[in-house]
């Protein structure tokens, strides 16, 4: 990989990149430690002064051609989250292009991030966003391109600016964004992308005093420590994390469409998605016509190399994963339904599985798996899908399939979780607020929810008294 000096700190240990899909390293990056993390957040913090500084229209135009540097990559950002990620190459393509449409959304922000004027006596009380300083983001392994972007682009639009650290295992792309935003003529220090450790890098971004918000998206088990850490000096913090969600299949559905959609509704990505589709719930009337269509949907998933146009899945990230997901399905109380099939040889492969637990107190049932596992069980009425949709300590997203739109809304307001979909799993666009309740985080990305949880609310009041 090339680096360059102002996005890149210098060299302090080599980590190896391991290809998904053969098992083998391909490259080795530099990875940050405490010293290079300590060094990047100074210099965020002292490129934060004059980016809050550039003028509105500035600062939009700025944002709008670092969105038409990532057009201009697509291609090879896509390439390079194939090879290191394992994502197919038709949603690795989506993935870069989600970073420039997030870009482009965003570069509308610093001409529009409004405060208000509020009537008071004796003068004027006006409101101003005001941006925070440096912003810390932590990213998971299992989306490092949009991930990054959500993070990094409400960040900079409302005049922070930003240290960035990518997951261990797929740092690539986020590298590669760091240096088209230096080529889009985004200042140096203004956002900096440190690969390194969890417990060193992203440790450091919790605990230095410049930075005043972490933006973190990973594990309930982090996002726990996080906020814990967090708390010493009151940093401002958002979490995405884990989901368990409910794909509710009502007997009035559309059932082929609703078989048709469900195995990529929990299996996109290999299933390492956090708004996964993972659990199942069918009316009881049309459980076993559901399970008959849902049998050559599953098996029809063409799971193969990831830089093939035709595949619709590849492998998972790492044999620790792989090995988690096995965990789930060789356990006691579970049946498997049927699978689809996945290649053999040195990859991390795993194959679509459909499995039937014995209750819903299976582990299968009640954890995030993280890998293309879905289970499913029966229903009895609206009452019981929204008690057992909610019997989850999650509640990032979930699905809703039926013809009757009261119910579809009623359902829709009693499910606790950040994003419902109605006859479909679609979950993110950039235009709309996406996170979750309970324990799937706090604070929401994306659309225009997402300025506020970047910015601080200044009150001034301007005495008219003569
Ligand atoms: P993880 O929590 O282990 O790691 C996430 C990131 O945090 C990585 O960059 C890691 O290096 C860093 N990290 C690890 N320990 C840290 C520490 N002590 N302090 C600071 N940073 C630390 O999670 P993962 O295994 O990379 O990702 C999978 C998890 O992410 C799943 O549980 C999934 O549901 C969740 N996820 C949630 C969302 C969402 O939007 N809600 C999206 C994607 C993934």
């Amino acid at each position: 990989m090339s680096s360059s000096p102002s996005t890149r700190p210098p060299p302090h240990g080599l980590h190896e990149v391991v290809d998904p899909s053969t098992g083998a390293v391909f490259t080795s990056i530099e990875s940050a430690g405490l010293e290079e993390t300590d060094a990047a957040i100074e210099r965020a913090h002292a490129a934060y002064p004059d980016w809050r500084a550039v003028a509105p229209a500035d600062r939009a135009r700025l944002l709008r051609r670092f969105a038409a540097v990532v057009d201009a990559h697509v291609e090879e950002l896509a390439g390079l989250e194939v090879r290191n990620a394992g994502h197919t190459i038709s949603q690795a393509r989506w993935e870069a292009g989600n970073v420039r449409d997030v870009l482009d959304y965003y570069a509308g922000a610093p001409e529009r991030l409004s405060g208000r004027q509020i009537p008071v006596a004796g003068g004027v009380d006006v409101t101003f966003k005001e941006p925070l300083g440096v912003v810390g983001v932590i990213v998971p392994w299992n989306f490092p391109m949009p991930i990054a972007g959500w993070g990094l682009g409400p960040a900079l639009a409302a005049g922070n600016t930003v240290v960035l650290k990518p997951a261990e295992l797929t740092p690539l792309t986020a590298i590669r964004l760091g240096e088209l935003a230096l080529e889009a003529g985004i200042p140096g220090g203004v956002l900096s992308v440190l690969p390194g450790p969890g417990s060193v890098v992203g440790e450091r971004f919790v605990s230095h005093p410049y930075v005043r918000k972490v933006c973190f998206t990973g594990s309930t088990r982090v996002g726990q420590q996080i906020m814990r850490g967090a708390a010493e000096q009151l940093t401002r913090v958002t979490l995405e994390l884990g989901g368990k969600s409910a794909n509710i299949v009502f007997a009035d559905a559309d059932l082929d469409k609703a078989a048709a959609a469900a195995p990529m509704g929990a299996f996109d990505n290999a299933g390492q998605d956090c708004c996964a589709r993972s659990r199942i719930l069918v009316e009881r009337p049309v459980y076993d016509r559901f399970l008959e269509l849902l049998e050559p949907a599953v098996r029809a998933v063409r799971v193969g190399s990831p830089g093939d146009d035709a595949t619709d899945m590849g492998p998972l990230i790492s044999p620790g994963q792989r090995e988690q997901v096995r965990s789930f399905v060789e356990g006691d109380g579970v049946d498997v339904a049927f699978r689809g099939e996945a290649p053999g040889g040195d990859g991390f492969w795993y194959p679509p599985t459909v499995v039937l637990p014995h209750g819903s107190d299976a582990r299968v049932w009640r954890d995030e798996v993280f890998g293309p596992v879905v289970a499913v069980l029966p229903f009895d009425g609206e009452l019981e899908a929204v008690a057992m949709a909610n019997d989850s300590v999650y509640g990032l997203s979930g699905s809703i399939w039926t013809r009757d739109v009261g119910r579809a809304l009623r359902v829709s307001r009693g499910v606790e979780a950040g994003n419902l979909s109605v006859n479909s799993h679609a979950s993110v666009r950039y235009s709309t607020p996406f996170g979750g309740f309970k324990a799937s985080g706090l604070g929401r990305e994306l659309g225009p929810d997402a300025l506020d949880s970047f910015t601080d609310v200044k009150n001034v009041f301007i005495s008219t008294e003569g």
